[in-house]
């Protein structure tokens, strides 16, 4: 019917931002090869030669759910893709929010918030936002008389495993619930949030030479657990994907960079299945193939389950490469 298809298509939601040119690229006279024509077009403009070395544009567009500008704010794409997610996990559903694309495009800013003055702000951040409207909604009558009980956590996917001791400085000998392995915090109001985000978001950039060379390599899951005396009521993931660019190391003369873009490609590609797999229906969700994918299975395959991709966008002609496999990716997503 008619009704189911609306449904089914309001199942995933993929929307595309992209950021204003930064520092280096302006010193480096980069040009603006990206152009929003309208709410939902991205157009990208690239610069191509023809054999008799006469330059030209070549135009390409996508249509997406949403396409942000350089001039839309945390605020405003939050309202458009994880914002309609929270009441899902209200109703015993499954949410889940991935933020896409080449490293320095803006994953991080869009989903931990700002981090390019000195005062790091998590506040603003797609995480934090999303958090902040779990406590206002449990306070409403129809869900406040559930009791429902709000958990956290923050782990990260390196290399096609867990890592979640980095975030053992939180524990504190309180009270701890263990579910598959993994540390879940008791959070109490937007504060505590904040919190585990700051310190999950910190131990992603420390301790390296390059802020980005790990957190590129790896996937950040940040996730809100509604529990109903004990037992699971709805799962909201927010996740800030390892750079899609990494894929290409394949190629590279070191073993180990090798391996771990070989296993982003695995888990990228698997996540995009699995994505497809749930827009259609279909009976069989490739979840097996990848950590990233297990980890997130039961949002996979539950019967309430509504995803919502987030590409993010570098504008320009330097990045033009990435940019248009980050937008045919995140275009799978819309065509099924
Ligand atoms: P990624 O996580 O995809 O590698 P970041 O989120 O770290 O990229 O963004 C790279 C840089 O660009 C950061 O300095 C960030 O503050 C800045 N940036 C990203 N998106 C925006 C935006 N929409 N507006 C302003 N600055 C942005
Ligand atoms: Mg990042």
């Amino acid at each position: 019917t008619t009704a189911d298809l609306i449904d089914e298509e309001h199942r995933i939601c993929v929307c595309v931002r992209a950021r204003p040119l930064n520092k280096k690229e302006l010193t480096m006279k980069d040009l603006d090869v990206i152009t929003i024509p309208s709410k939902d077009v991205v157009m990208v403009h690239e610069p191509k030669q023809k054999v008799d070395l006469t330059r030209y544009l070549e135009n390409q567009t996508f249509r997406f759910d949403y396409a942000f500008d350089d001039s839309t704010d945390n605020d405003m794409v939050y309202r458009f893709t994880a914002r309609p997610l929270v009441e899902t996990i209200f109703e015993r559903g499954m949410a889940t929010c991935f933020a896409y694309g080449q490293t320095g495009s803006g994953k991080t800013h869009t989903m931990g918030g700002d981090f390019s003055g000195k005062n790091q702000d998590c506040s603003k951040g797609v995480y934090a936002l999303a958090a902040r409207d779990v406590f206002l909604m449990l306070k409403k009558p129809n869900y406040k008389k559930l009791d429902l009980n709000v958990f956290a956590t923050f782990f990260e996917i390196y290399s096609g495993k867990l890592f979640k001791s980095k975030l053992r400085v939180l524990e504190d000998g309180k009270q701890q619930v263990q579910v598959v392995g993994l540390q879940e915090r008791d959070v109490k109001c937007t504060e505590d949030v904040l919190k585990l985000i700051e310190v999950g978001n910190s131990c992603r950039t420390s301790g390296q030479t390059s802020a980005n060379a790990h957190s590129s390599r790896s996937h950040a899951v940040f996730q809100i657990i509604l529990r109903r005396r004990g037992k699971m009521h709805g799962k909201f993931s927010l996740i800030d994907l390892a750079g899609n660019e990494r894929g290409a190391d394949t190629s590279s003369a070191d073993r180990q960079t090798r391996l771990e873009g070989a296993e982003i490609n695995k888990s990228l590609l698997a996540l995009k299945e699995c994505i497809r797999a749930l827009g259609r229906n279909k009976p069989h969700t490739p979840f097996r193939a990848s950590k990233l994918t297990q980890v997130l299975r039961d949002s996979f395959i539950g019967e309430n389950s509504r995803t919502c991709m987030i590409a993010t966008i570098s504008p320009g002609m330097a990045s033009c490469e990435n940019t248009l496999n980050t937008l045919r990716y995140a275009n799978s997503g819309v065509l099924f």
